[in-house]
């Protein structure tokens, strides 16, 4: 009787380490698989630092530039990017330390697709205008029109987030040449390079071009200028040009 007791414990005890195995590997494996699906950082960032670990990072805290800022992804860790760093830190109740590392690194985790936009925006928002899709027929190669849109987006996420999470919505993002002239676009319009997102929401046009000062949007035109009385243009151009009158800007 004392074996046959004995013998299913051993079995009952494998199939459990089996099991809790089998749980730390999902968990890991899904952890690393949000993370790996976009990019993974893997050393701390501070100032001084520089690479294409740097850049990835500046486009993700593009949104955080003082007011009428811009960051610029150039993959060089200075001041700007420093205190970048701090006010998304602030935004999420991190330590404001401007150094990012594992608490800063998990929470962009957090925050983006596999794909790297951020999660409340998507590429298919922002690509052709005219209901076409793809990043080609513009001025810049796909490649570079797309890597706008994303960085587009990222300023987007940190506006959204400075705005209480309630919605934005993109009208109009990247249009190809024929596009943009199809609706009327100026011939140097920001929403050839996949700079610009038209936005409409949940707040009124002109809290979204007030509050679009405070993170990197270099082109904010609304309400009260010519054409932009039913949405307010944001785009990421480095040097300012605001203009929403019935919004005092
Ligand atoms: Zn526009």
């Amino acid at each position: 009787m004392s074996i046959a007791l004995r013998k299913p414990l051993p079995r009952l005890l494998a199939v459990l380490v089996l099991f809790a195995a089998m749980l730390v590997t999902s968990v890991v494996t899904a952890t690393e698989a949000r993370a790996d699906g976009c990019y993974s950082w893997s050393r701390t960032l501070s100032e001084g630092a520089s690479g294409e670990d740097v850049r990835q990072l500046q486009i993700r805290v593009a949104g955080y530039p003082a007011y009428g800022g811009h960051i610029i992804p150039d993959g060089a860790f200075g001041p700007a990017t420093k205190a970048a760093v701090q006010r998304f830190q602030a935004a999420y109740g991190l330590g404001q330390d401007g150094i990012a590392g594992s608490a800063t690194f998990s929470k962009i985790y957090a925050l983006q697709d596999d794909d790297c936009t951020p999660i409340h925006f998507t590429y298919a928002e922002l690509d052709d205008g005219c209901g076409g899709s793809g990043w080609d027929g513009g001025p810049l190669s796909a490649a570079q029109t797309k890597a706008n849109a994303l960085q587009t987006m990222w300023q987007l996420e940190a506006m959204r987030h400075a705005l209480g999470d309630r919605a934005l919505n993109v009208t109009s993002g990247f249009r190809s040449i024929p596009c943009n002239n199809s609706v009327g676009g100026a011939s140097n319009s920001q929403h050839l390079y996949g700079r610009a997102a038209d936005l409409v929401g949940s707040h009124s046009l002109c809290t979204l071009a007030q509050r679009a000062r405070y993170h990197g949007f270099g082109g904010i035109i609304g309400p009260g200028a010519a054409g932009h009385n039913d949405h307010t243009h944001l785009d990421i151009r480095t040097s300012n040009y605001w203009s929403a009158p019935n919004c005092g800007i």
